[in-house]
C-alpha cells in the first residue's frame, strides 16, 4: 500500500499539484512531538513541501507530552550560565507566541537547602542577578509550611508551565492553513542517499506495509529513537545518554493548588502545575531516573521505545513523598494518581553541568539527512536559528 497523503488547506486537486510543483524542496520530517511538528510548520510557511510522519496514534504523545511542562526562565540551571541564558531569551519568545497555551497564574518558588545542595543562597542570589532574572522574598504563608531545618531560603520567581494538548492543538490549527502533509502511524525505518537527495523507506504500524518517499532533505527530530533510524540506515550512532524517567500526577493540597516548587540543586525535587490534567507534576532527581543506559558505537543497540513498553514500571512515588516531606511536611497530603513513564535523552556532556543545549548534526553520513534534538522546549527556537543562519538547505 502506498500511504495516502493529503495536503491540507489547498483547493482543489489541480490546485495542489501546481502548488507543490512551485514549492521549493521537499522535506520530509521524522518524528511528530513539538520539534518536528514546529519545524514543519517553519519549512512550510517558507514555501517548501513538507512530509511529517508520527509512529505513534496521536502528535506529542512522547516527551513531548510526559515531562514537567516547566517554561525554563533561566533559574533553573546554576550549573550552566550558558542554557540560563538561553533560557532567558527563549522564555518571552515562547511565552509569546503560544500565549493560550501558558498557564501564567501560578506561584513559582525557588527554595536553597543546605543540607546536601550544591548551590548556597548567596551563590543563587549572584547568579540570578548574573543572568537578569528577577526574585525576591516568598510569602510568609509559603515559608511557613517549609521545615526551617532543611531549607534557608525561598524565592518567589516568574516562571510558568504549559499545557502540551493546547501547544499540541495549536500546531495541527497551523497545519490546517498549510501545506504540511502530516500523518500518524508511520514509523520511518530507513534512509539512503538517492542522486541529489534521499530515499524514505517507511512503514504503517498497523499494517506493516511498507513505501518510500523521495526527500530533498530528511530532517531526524525523533529524540530519544534518533540513533533507531540511524542504526537502521547503517550511519554511525550518536553518543546519548537515555534514562527510564518516571514522573508523577499528583493532586495537590488546596495550599499548594496554584504553587510551584523547586529545590535547588541537587537531590530534591520539584512540584509543578501539570495544567494538560489540572494535576501537579512531581519529579525528584534520586527517583525520578530509575534506570539509565548509553547509545554508542560498536555495542548493541537498545531501542528506547521497546524498552519502554517493556517496563516493569515500579513507581517510587512513595520514596519521592518520604524525601519531599522532610522538607515540605504538608507534600504529605499528596494524591499520587497515576506516573507519566518516559525516556529521557541527554547528551553526555549535560552529565557534569545540568545544560540542556540542543544537538543538530547537519549532513549526518548523508547529504540532506540531519538529526535533531532539543534538550527543552524552548530549544525550538535555537535550531531555527541554526537551520536559518547556516542555511542547512542551500
Ligand atoms: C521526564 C522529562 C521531563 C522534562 N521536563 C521538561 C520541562 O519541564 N521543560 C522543558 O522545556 N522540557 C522538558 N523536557 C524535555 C522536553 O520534553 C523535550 O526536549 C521535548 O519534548 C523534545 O521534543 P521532541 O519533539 O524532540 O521529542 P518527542 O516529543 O519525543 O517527539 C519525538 C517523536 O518521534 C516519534 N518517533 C520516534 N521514532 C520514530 C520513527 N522511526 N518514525 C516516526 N516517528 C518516530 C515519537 O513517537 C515521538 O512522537 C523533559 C523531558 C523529560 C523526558
Amino acid at each position: 500500500m502506498v500511504v495516502a497523503a493529503t495536503l491540507t488547506g489547498i483547493g482543489s486537486k489541480a490546485d495542489k499539484k501546481l502548488y507543490l510543483y512551485f514549492m521549493k524542496k521537499k522535506i520530509v520530517i521524522v518524528g511528530g512531538g513539538f520539534f518536528g511538528m514546529y519545524i514543519a510548520d517553519f519549512f512550510a510557511r517558507n514555501g517548501h513541501a513538507v512530509q511529517l510522519f508520527e509512529k505513534e496514534s496521536s502528535f506529542m504523545s512522547r516527551a513531548s507530552y510526559n515531562n514537567q511542562a516547566r517554561v525554563h526562565n533561566g533559574y533553573h540551571y546554576p550549573r550552566s550560565i550558558l542554557t540560563a541564558l538561553r533560557s532567558r531569551i527563549s522564555f518571552p519568545r515562547f511565552v509569546d507566541e503560544f500565549q493560550d497555551c501558558i498557564d501564567s497564574d501560578l506561584e513559582k518558588y525557588y527554595l536553597i537547602s543546605s543540607k546536601l545542595g550544591k548551590v548556597t543562597v548567596n551563590q543563587f542570589t549572584k547568579f540570578c542577578e548574573r543572568i537578569g532574572a528577577s526574585f525576591k522574598p516568598a510569602p510568609d504563608y509559603l515559608r511557613k509550611l517549609t521545615n526551617p531545618v532543611m531549607i534557608d531560603a525561598c524565592f518567589s520567581v516568574t516562571e510558568y508551565a504549559f499545557d502540551s494538548r493546547k501547544l499540541r492543538d495549536d500546531m495541527l490549527d497551523r497545519f490546517q492553513g498549510s501545506s504540511v502533509n502530516y500523518q500518524t502511524g508511520i514509523s520511518v525505518d530507513n534512509v539512503r542517499q538517492y542522486k541529489d537527495g534521499l530515499i524514505v523507506t517507511y512503514s504503517n504500524c498497523k499494517s506493516a506495509e511498507i513505501a518510500e518517499s523521495y526527500a530533498d532533505h530528511v530532517f531526524n527530530c525523533t529524540y530519544s529513537h534518533i540513533n533507531y533510524l540511524l542504526k537502521n540506515s547503517s550511519l554511525e550512532l550518536i553518543s546519548l545518554k537515555h534514562e527510564m524517567t518516571e514522573m508523577c500526577l499528583v493532586d495537590v493540597p488546596d495550599e499548594l493548588r496554584r504553587v510551584g516548587l523547586t529545590i535547588m540543586c541537587g537531590p530534591f525535587f520539584s512540584v509543578m502545575p501539570f495544567p494538560s490534567e489540572r494535576l501537579h507534576s512531581f519529579s525528584h532527581v534520586r527517583y525520578t531516573p530509575h534506570y539509565e543506559w548509553f547509545d554508542k558505537n560498536n555495542t548493541p543497540y537498545i531501542d528506547g521505545l521497546n524498552r519502554l513498553d517493556e517496563d516493569r514500571k515500579y513507581s517510587a512515588w512513595n520514596y519521592m513523598k518520604k524525601d519531599a516531606m522532610r522538607y515540605f511536611p504538608i507534600l504529605e497530603e499528596c494524591q499520587y494518581k497515576r506516573s507519566l513513564w518516559e525516556v529521557k535523552t541527554l547528551l553526555p556532556r549535560s552529565e557534569s553541568d545540568d545544560s540542556r543545549p540542543i544537538l543538530f548534526r547537519a549532513n549526518h553520513g548523508l547529504r540532506g539527512f540531519h538529526c535533531i534534538m532539543g534538550g527543552k522546549i524552548d530549544n525550538v527556537y535555537d535550531v531555527i536559528e541554526i537551520i536559518t543562519s547556516q542555511h542547512i538547505l542551500d
